[in-house]
């Protein structure tokens, strides 16, 4: 199956993106993250990314797409993908479309994750993540068992807040989705053969997880019943 996240920044999407990845056996591409690397390595590109994303603007389009591309076309993701921040414009979702009809492997399903704008600044805000294992958490919703001690690999200590987590910057990074990400629904809405799938982000991770985990699993049901079709037509 191949999918798209979408949501605003605090949606969920980071923490749902990973648990449907291992239940349907798709490799998680993360943009931010596969740029947050690249920032990291101070490289000359990381450079110039710096300027774009410590700012909560996006990276431009082309930059985005070239990074994206090597990575969707790696062949690790034919048994499944599940794009999680990417594409978050509409040119972006133009070169998506033509890069995976190249490889007549279509999109499957948009997933939205929908959460009022209010909600959506204080998660962004409360995010914290382990330095060690990027393991996610939030100082209200989400804490860790133990104070300070990662459930996810054991790393104590100070947990790490993302500069584009700050209250100014994820304003920016909102009005950012609204203005260009959140058109992306309507530009995949109504294509036959994909489903665009919405979802409440308002209820508890858990809650939300076992929503989507359905649908999907409603959506494999179909596409192996298309494909038996189209294998043994009936006569
Ligand atoms: P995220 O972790 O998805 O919230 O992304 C963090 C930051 O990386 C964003 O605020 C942007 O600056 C940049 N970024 C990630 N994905 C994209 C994208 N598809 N297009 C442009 N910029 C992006």
């Amino acid at each position: 199956m191949r999918v798209v996240l979408l949501g605003a920044p605090g949606a969920g999407k980071g923490t749902q993106a990973k648990r449907l990845a291992e239940k349907f056996g798709m490799v998680h591409l993360s943009s931010g993250d596969i740029l947050r690397a690249e920032k990291a390595g101070g490289s000359e590109l990381g450079k110039q990314l710096a300027q774009y994303m410590d700012a909560g603007d996006l990276v431009p389009d082309d930059v985005v797409v070239g990074v994206m591309a090597k990575a969707v076309s790696d062949p690790k993701v034919a048994g499944g993908l599940l794009l999680d921040g990417f594409p978050r414009t509409v040119p972006q979702a133009e070169a998506l479309d033509e890069q995976l009809k190249q490889s007549a492997a279509p999109l499957d399903v948009v997933v939205v994750i929908e959460v009022p704008e209010a909600v959506v600044i204080e998660r962004t805000c409360g995010r914290r993540s382990c330095p060690n294992c990027g393991a996610i958490y939030h100082v209200t919703f989400l804490k860790p068992r133990t104070p300070g001690v990662c459930d996810s690999c054991g790393y104590r200590g100070e947990f790490d807040q993302r500069a584009d987590d700050r209250p100014d910057v994820a304003r920016q990074r909102l009005a950012a989705y609204n203005e260009l990400t959140a058109p992306l629904i309507v530009y995949y809405d109504g294509r036959e053969a994909l489903k665009v799938l919405r979802f409440d982000g308002g209820k508890t991770p858990d809650e939300v997880t076992a929503d989507i985990v359905a649908d999907l699993q409603e959506c494999q049901t179909d596409g192996t019943e298309r494909t038996r079709r189209l294998v043994w037509p009936s006569s």
